[in-house]
């Protein structure tokens, strides 16, 4: 079967042409080159993916170079395992492996020797549905190569691994099982699923290193709706692996409301932080204490910033809670404080642990004060005004925040009058005028 129609109908133009480019150099170089893995299942379900992964019987790396030269980007390779990428100015980037080849043991049959050889690149691989590769040369391009029946598993939504010893030989398997099921809608197939239970039975998952386990993690908590993928790892027993310290059932209710919160929020203009996963990394943890939450982060080598951002959270959202319900007439700015010593990360956990109405229009009011009322005055101009650098500089803008906020100051220069008048009653030092050097 030719997907080259599905092809052209799923990808954007600029993968299409990365993919002709790949087939046409792999011709110039007498190899044949395949694009595998996600992009093939995606495009079979009608579904847009960008992450290109090629692979090349011949030698990869020297693809990936001649590749270069026609698309550009610049060429990280990894000669050890005949790996390469080929990376793109906007930091997008391509896969490139090498199938082995094993030339010697049937020097006369190559272009068996040459099939067999993606075949096993593909057998390597986790579920029949990610095993399928699509040739690119030109002679070829659009041919599904499927030896392991992966269409048919996608058309009756099967997650079905190769052998009986894949989830010994990679546990993370059992969280990519879980995520492809339940993002595609699918079911883990039934031999499959003794396979996964049995692998848990015998805690292969104590085995496994928790950087690797964490990838995986991360790319559930990054997915649109992690919930159901969270209730089916608690499920199959794999949570307790991951979180010991949590139990799933307390945080679930929780869970179940962030795809929602995420959703208003991106309506009241919240932008989508960098470290997708966080949200849910928040909501997961927002419960426990400082220590455990700290060990939490360390076992997953989270960096000092997000620590601290979690810890943060830990520590102050129930403060926040407090002050956003509380009745009565309280100042933006005491509110705005409050909400403020919580990281945009943690506002869809927020606002799923709001009960009333009225904190949750509150917490919106403060939070597009945060976007809409940012004072114009900045550092720049403090320092116009003769000021040193320091922290007052951090105290003065605080300040005019906050006048802005309840509405003691409007229009810029109200806001650099006020500026001053807060530097000079809080006796910042001023600039010491210095004397002028000779070369004017
Ligand atoms: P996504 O849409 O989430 O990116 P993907 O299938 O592209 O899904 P990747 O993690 O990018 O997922 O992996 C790319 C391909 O590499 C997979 O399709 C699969 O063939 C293979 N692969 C990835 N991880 C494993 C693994 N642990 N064991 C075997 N094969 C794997």
């Amino acid at each position: 079967t030719n997907i080259r129609p599905d092809m052209h109908r799923v990808l954007p133009q600029r993968i299409l042409n990365i993919l002709t480019r790949a087939g046409e150099t792999a011709r110039s170089m007498g190899y044949q080159v395949y694009a595998v893995g996600g992009l093939v299942r995606d495009v079979l379900l009608k579904v847009e993916n960008l992450d290109v992964d090629l692979v090349v019987e011949g030698k990869g790396i020297e693809l990936a170079h001649k590749l270069a030269e026609t698309i550009g980007g610049r060429v990280r390779a990894h000669e050890k395992f005949g790996t390469a990428e080929i990376v793109f100015q906007d930091g997008y980037w391509v896969d490139v492996v090498t199938a082995r080849v094993e030339y010697y043991e049937y020097p006369a049959a190559l272009p068996q020797v040459e099939q067999s050889s993606l075949k096993h690149d593909l057998y390597r691989r986790d579920f029949t549905i990610n095993a399928m590769a699509v040739a690119l040369n030109p002679e070829r391009f659009g041919e599904l190569v499927d030896y392991f029946n992966g269409r048919e598993d996608l058309q009756i939504g099967a997650v079905r691994v190769l052998h009986n010893l894949s989830f010994i030989e990679d546990p993370t398997r059992i969280l990519r099982a879980i995520r492809f099921e339940q993002r595609y809608d699918m079911a883990i197939e039934p031999q499959t699923l003794r396979l996964i239970k049995e692998a848990v039975r015998e805690k292969v998952l104590a085995r496994l290193s928790t950087e690797r386990m964490w990838g995986e993690l991360k790319s559930i908590l990054e997915e649109a709706d992690p919930e159901d993928m969270m209730d089916r790892m608690s499920e199959l027993g794999v949570w307790d692996y991951l979180f010991p310290e949590i139990t799933f059932w307390e945080v679930q209710p929780v869970i179940s409301e962030m795809p929602q919160a995420l959703m208003i929020l991106r309506n009241w203009g919240w932008a989508e932080p960098a470290e997708r996963w966080l949200p849910y990394f928040l909501a997961i943890l927002h419960w426990t204490t400082q220590e455990t939450a700290f060990e939490i982060c360390q076992r997953y080598f989270l960096g000092r910033r997000q620590t601290d951002k979690v810890l943060d959270v830990i520590a102050h959202w129930r403060r926040a809670l407090k002050s956003l319900s509380a009745t009565g007439d309280v100042p933006l700015s005491e509110l705005t404080k409050s909400v403020q010593t919580l990281p945009r990360e943690a506002y869809p956990l927020f606002l799923t642990l709001l009960e009333d109405k009225n904190a949750i229009r509150r917490f919106r009011l403060v939070m597009e004060s945060v976007h809409k009322n940012k004072p114009s005055v900045n550092g720049k101009d403090i320092r116009a005004m003769g000021f040193q650098p320091g922290p007052m500089y951090r105290r003065a803008l605080d300040a005019v925040w906050r006048a802005r906020l309840d509405g003691l100051v409007q229009t810029r220069e109200e806001e650099l009058e006020y500026a001053r008048n807060y530097l000079i009653q809080h006796n910042a030092p001023k600039i010491e005028p210095k004397k002028p050097k000779g070369n004017n």
